[in-house]
């Protein structure tokens, strides 16, 4: 594959931390109508540069290769040629550190499809939604509430999100001012490696789903009564999954419905 393939061009990059960042794209055309929540696959040839702070990677590629991995997408589903990525550098991947070397003007390549189960179509209209993330597992929930949180005034909504350090708090200010602004809507980032200033909530989420701090809003956990999304570390939702089946929660599928609904990555 040569570069006149690359159709879209990056029309932004935040970087937030060395290792995280978010990336706008804009299509050369315009993609379907997507749900909010989904992913698409976005790539680079494997002779596009590494970014600095990463480190060479074992396997070696043709630098004609493509290289594509698949990337929730975090703006809003109105969007056709606007698309958002909250991305997180491994330092040793093929593509990330790629990706992180962009810069605004720089083309790539994106799929023209969007895929994926992971949205609040199956959600029934009256339950209330729990999203659940640890890093960069919170881009289908910024999707979700950029898309559909107006539409919801009478329900419930909650976010969760994990980090280690405050400045992983990607969205931090923009879910602070929805909070503000929405009062069924409420945000609680918690931290595992906080220090003495750090005012909110520490530990792993497991922790606060266990504590009453849910019902203080007036979100119970009870399948009928609040539907479950999980998004990130594997060990969080292993462990998320486990407590919540204990409280009759059985997985979301294509073919048997089901109040919790994981992303997996
Ligand atoms: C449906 C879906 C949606 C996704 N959405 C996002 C998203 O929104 N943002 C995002 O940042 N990523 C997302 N991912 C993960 C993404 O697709 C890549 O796997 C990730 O970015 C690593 O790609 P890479 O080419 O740099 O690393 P690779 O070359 O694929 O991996 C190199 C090595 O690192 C390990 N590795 C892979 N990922 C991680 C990780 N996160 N932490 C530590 N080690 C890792 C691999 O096991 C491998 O050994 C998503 C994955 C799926 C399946």
């Amino acid at each position: 594959m040569s570069q006149d393939k690359y159709n879209a061009t990056v029309v932004g990059k935040i970087i937030l931390t060395p290792d995280l960042m978010v990336l706008r794209l804009r299509t050369d055309e315009p993609r379907n109508e997507f749900k909010a929540g989904q992913y698409t696959t976005i790539g680079l040839l494997a002779k596009e540069s590494r970014s600095q702070n990463s480190s060479i990677p074992i396997d070696t590629l043709e630098d004609d290769f493509l290289i594509k991995r698949p990337y929730s997408i975090a703006s809003a589903n109105t969007a056709t040629r606007d698309f958002e990525f909250y991305i997180s550098q491994v330092k040793s991947g093929q593509l990330t550190p790629r990706l992180f070397n962009l810069n605004q003007g720089d083309r790539m390549w994106i799929d023209d499809k969007i895929l994926g189960i992971f949205s609040l179509h199956d959600t029934p209209p009256q339950t209330n939604i729990v999203m659940i993330a640890t890093g960069t597992g919170l881009a289908p929930y910024i999707s979700f509430l950029r898309s559909h949180l107006s539409e919801h005034p009478k329900i419930k909504l909650a976010i969760f999100h994990g980090a280690a350090y405050p400045w992983d708090l990607g969205y931090m200010s923009e879910l602070s001012f929805i909070e503000n602004l929405f009062p069924n809507f409420h945000y609680f980032p918690t931290l595992l490696k906080a220090d003495p200033t750090w005012t909110g909530l520490t530990g792993y989420i497991e922790n606060h789903l266990e504590s009453n701090l849910l019902k203080s809003v007036g979100i119970e956990i009870n399948p009928d009564k609040t539907h479950f999304f999980l998004c990130g570390n594997p060990k969080m939702v292993e462990s998320v999954s486990n407590f919540l089946f204990k409280h009759n929660y059985s997985k979301h599928c294509d073919n048997k419905p089901g109040a919790l609904h994981i992303e997996e990555y």
